[in-house]
């Protein structure tokens, strides 16, 4: 395993439209593992393979209580196929680091996606899960949460970032 740089905003590859992985292989294993550690490390909820520079539709989940046993999400090939209700979380994101931001999203979601062994699954989800599906797949389409608010507080998000990545500068 080891651990993966993460891009920070604001690095063009977190505007890129992630390719569908063909076929789940050892590699593509091997980037979950190695995602799933950095994630961890950071420590997030989340993590897309566009934060690691990697072009690929795969992100990692895990919104289990920090005292509580792991619970590991893998989605490859994510689709939202189903969206209902309508939730408003403060959200962060490892690649805007210092940064967090009230973001509506939809309150309960249906995935299909596959799984480590190339299995397809299906996941209903609502509460912080849901918010953190939908965060990750925007991901995988280039989005991010600064393209979710308004001027102002895109300004805010920014500045925020810069401040955070120049005091670890110091
Ligand atoms: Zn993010």
């Amino acid at each position: 395993m080891a651990l993966l740089p993460i891009l920070t905003y604001p690095h063009p590859i977190l505007k890129s439209v992630a390719e569908p992985v063909t076929e789940v292989t050892d590699e593509i294993r091997k980037l979950v593992e190695d995602m799933a550690e950095t994630m961890y490390a950071a420590p997030g909820v989340g993590l897309a393979a566009n934060q690691v520079g990697v072009l690929k539709r795969v992100f990692v989940i895990d919104v289990a209580d920090e005292d509580a046993t792991s619970d590991l999400k893998v989605f490859i090939n994510p689709e939202i196929v189903e969206k209902d209700g309508e939730l408003v979380f403060s959200e962060g994101c490892l690649s805007f680091p210092g940064a967090s931001e009230d973001i509506k999203r939809a309150a309960t979601v249906k995935v299909r996606a596959l799984d480590l062994s190339g299995q397809t699954f299906e996941l209903e989800a609502d509460g912080l899960l849901a918010v953190a599906i939908q965060h990750e797949n925007d991901h995988l389409n280039g989005v991010l949460m600064i393209d979710k608010v308004g001027t102002l507080k895109k300004r805010k998000i920014s500045r925020q970032v810069q401040k955070a990545l120049a005091e670890a500068r110091d």
